[in-house]
């Protein structure tokens, strides 16, 4: 009977494999860390955000301690996010989550696709008492929403619940359309806790896909905050800061 139950574990694996979030190419056993493809590596490598931790002066932040994300909203990171998020490939936050997992929490990478990176804690980093996912702002219909996505699978890595206390209050102009100056107006009072959430003491791990002003995190901050935790840590799969010149692509030379 074990045996019957292993194998019924591996179904889903071998019914979708696991592929690239990055090309959409089948991942195979020399995928890097489980999750990139060898020729994404290159690319995968220059848009990783190093250190994690999001420099103040790039980002309006308030409400929240610290910001994090795995890498910069450009090229290949783009592409990914939004074919997560747009494109209906919805099963990439696993391999996306995972990148995070080990880019910003030091977990310990998978050998193999399809396995999960394993996480020990790191004293240095406060622990949390739960993952709350940014409400999507246009969600897709029937579908969950890629921070909720990741939240679960980094809820899963990280042993710490999940939990989705945030609603959207007030449906302002889309973020993209606005300014910095106006984003930071349009999100705030924006979102909120719906009634009877309390977080009393909670540490909570906010997750987005992408962290632009940080007008939309801190905003979701600010309402985790009057509805009881004591903190608030915001992670993004990217963040959308201008690549430093050593990041940039060499101008491309004529053979
Ligand atoms: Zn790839």
């Amino acid at each position: 009977m074990r045996t019957d139950f292993a194998q019924l574990r591996r179904l889903p694996d071998l019914l979708f494999p696991r592929r690239c979030p990055f090309c959409g190419s089948l991942l195979g056993p020399d995928a890097l860390q489980g999750t990139v493809c060898p020729a994404c590596v290159p690319e995968e490598m220059r848009l990783q955000h190093i250190p994690a931790r999001l420099p103040e002066g790039e980002h309006d932040f308030y409400a929240v301690r610290e910001a994090a994300a795995a890498y910069y909203y450009e090229d290949i990171v783009r592409t990914a996010v939004l074919r997560c998020k747009r494109g209906g490939c919805f099963w990439y936050a696993r391999e996306l989550a995972d990148r995070v997992a080990v880019l910003v929490f030091g977990a310990l990478p998978a050998k193999q696709p399809g396995k999960m990176p394993q996480y020990a804690g790191v004293t240095a980093l406060p622990l949390y008492s739960c993952i709350v996912p940014v409400p999507p702002r246009q969600p897709l219909p029937g579908m969950p929403g890629l921070p909720l996505l990741l939240a679960r699978r980094l809820g899963a890595v990280l042993g710490v619940p999940v939990e989705t206390p945030l609603y959207i209050k007030r449906r302002g102009r889309p973020q993209k359309e606005l300014t910095r100056e106006q984003r930071l107006q349009n999100a705030r009072g924006a979102f909120g806790c719906r009634p009877g959430t309390d977080l009393t003491g909670r540490r909570v791990l906010l997750i987005d896909d992408i962290i632009t002003t940080g007008a939309t995190a801190s905003a979701c901050a600010l309402a985790l905050l009057q509805a009881g935790a004591v903190e608030v840590t915001a992670v993004a799969i990217a963040a959308a800061e201008e690549l430093p010149k050593s990041r940039k692509k060499p101008p491309e030379t004529k053979p």
